[in-house]
């Protein structure tokens, strides 16, 4: 019996016990992003999160024994205009994009399929691609069509929302609120005003797939479909948890549910949805008119990315997370000390409880780290971090780690230590601190200790 998970579900606005549909396999989808350009900051939110959810399951219910599916965007309008205007194919840009997304994500101890996945088992994390399940979205659509729940108009397909009649049960809009936002600009071919694409003909130039039946012409897909047909293939017509970005709830996510439930007749299509809470810079909303839309990358470029996995689980997953300095400043801080008092110990093999147990109580991970805090028996802490995806490394890995994250060139760290030497063997004070200063504007401090020797670190 795993120890009591309890979650807080968007569905039903309350936190319950989680009891998967088949504990022997346990099923997770996660929207992912799309790789139309370098992911920002508040896009690493939901994965990092969602890493640790996908952590713990692994934990109560057994490696084998957990399906995480994490979906990436590879064709929408921005993807396809990027392409256009780079003359290449949509593949071609979304393959470098999702390859930068990937060192991105790697860079953040988030865990990939290549570190879970076992050669003849059943896959344990997949990164389904949505042009590989276009076959998958027709079916969805024909099936929608003929159940009535959808129609064909001016070679679109439309999911006809008046059909179902509890539409709206996850994002609890009332009807005419959706219906005054989605009255500003209706087209022509809707028959009610929230009706919502589930397939559109392709413009000359874009890429285009055979349509649904009914349609000549060829076309792509919307959205919303995609994320439908990946979760069915790969979790089934009803999965344990669905997870995103809360921005997602409408209407994204209550499209999906409309899509899924009409084509399959089922009561959910997930029995939990996690929706992790918004990320701020500074105390202001992230924009690119603002000037402080970050990347993950210019982060990386700053920071080790254990630090950023750090500073972002400090705040509960639900709650508006304010993105700063002084927060990767603090996290960098906590992993120092935790370093120090690690060393090169191996996790001890139990978990400390009192670190598993607020992350059983809807991922409380500001209380997990808290109770971190108060440990200080070096292989426990390294235990309990290590389920947190923190201190996996050795304290000179980490080392070595933050040198590279500051862009300092060894090797010429290396030369200027030499200078300074011989500059203070021949007593020439003034090359001796020349060559400190030119340590300095590189962003490292050296320390002579009393056998002769000097070390130096990176200044944060
Ligand atoms: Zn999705």
């Amino acid at each position: 019996m795993a120890p009591m998970l309890r979650l807080y579900n968007t569905l039903t606005r309350e936190k319950a016990p989680f009891a998967p549909i088949d504990p022997g396999h346990v099923r997770v989808y996660a929207c992912g992003p799309t790789v139309y350009d370098a992911a920002h900051i508040g896009n690493a939110r939901p994965i990092i999160v969602f890493d640790l959810l996908f952590r713990l399951l692994r934990h109560l219910y057994g490696e084998a024994h957990v399906t995480y599916a994490r979906n990436v965007t590879d064709v929408d309008d921005k993807i396809n205009a990027r392409a256009a205007e780079r003359g290449i194919t949509i593949r071609e840009l979304t393959d470098g994009t999702l390859a930068t997304f990937h060192k991105d994500v790697r860079d953040l101890g988030v865990l990939m399929p290549e570190d879970v996945n076992m050669p003849g088992e059943r896959p344990r994390f997949i990164e389904p691609r949505a042009t590989d399940h276009i076959v998958e979205m027709v079916t969805l659509i024909e099936g929608l069509v003929a159940a009535g729940h959808a129609y064909v108009a001016e070679d679109h397909v439309l999911f006809d929302v008046p059909s179902m009649a509890d539409y709206g049960s996850l994002s609890k809009r009332p009807l005419d609120e959706m219906e005054a936002g989605a009255r500003v600009e209706v087209a022509p071919y809707k028959r009610s005003p929230l009706d919502f694409v589930l397939w559109k003909p392709s413009k000359p130039g874009e890429p285009s797939w055979s349509s649904p039946s009914g349609i000549a012409a060829p076309g792509r897909p919307g959205w919303h479909i995609e994320c439908s047909a990946m979760s069915w293939k790969h979790l089934g017509k009803t999965f344990d948890i669905h997870a995103g970005g809360i921005d997602l709830i409408f209407p994204h996510h209550e499209n999906e549910v409309a899509q899924s439930r009409c084509c399959f007749g089922t009561p959910v299509m997930a029995n939990v949805w996690m929706h992790n809470g918004f990320l701020q810079v500074e105390g202001e909303k992230m924009s690119k008119s603002l000037g402080n839309f970050i990347t993950i990358r210019e982060v990386l470029n700053d920071w080790p990315g254990e630090v950023v996995r750090l500073a972002m689980l400090k705040t509960h997953y639900r709650q508006p997370i304010d993105w700063t300095v002084r927060g990767l400043e603090e996290a960098n801080r906590t992993l120092d000390r935790w370093y120090g008092l690690v060393g090169d110990v191996s996790p001890a093999r139990e978990l400390p409880a009192a670190v598993l147990e607020p992350l059983l109580d809807d991922l409380n991970t500001a209380s997990a780290l808290a109770e971190l805090h108060r440990l200080d028996d070096p292989a426990s802490l390294k235990a309990g971090a290590g389920l947190l995806g923190l201190l996996g490394q050795t304290r000179s890995g980490r080392e070595q780690a933050s040198v590279q994250a500051a862009g300092i060139d060894v090797a010429a760290v290396e030369r200027l230590i030499e200078e300074r030497r011989a500059a203070r063997a021949a007593k020439d004070w003034a090359a001796s601190d020349r060559a400190r200063d030119g340590l300095a504007a590189m962003g490292v401090a050296v320390k002579d200790s009393k056998d002769g020797t000097t070390t130096w670190s990176v200044i944060k």
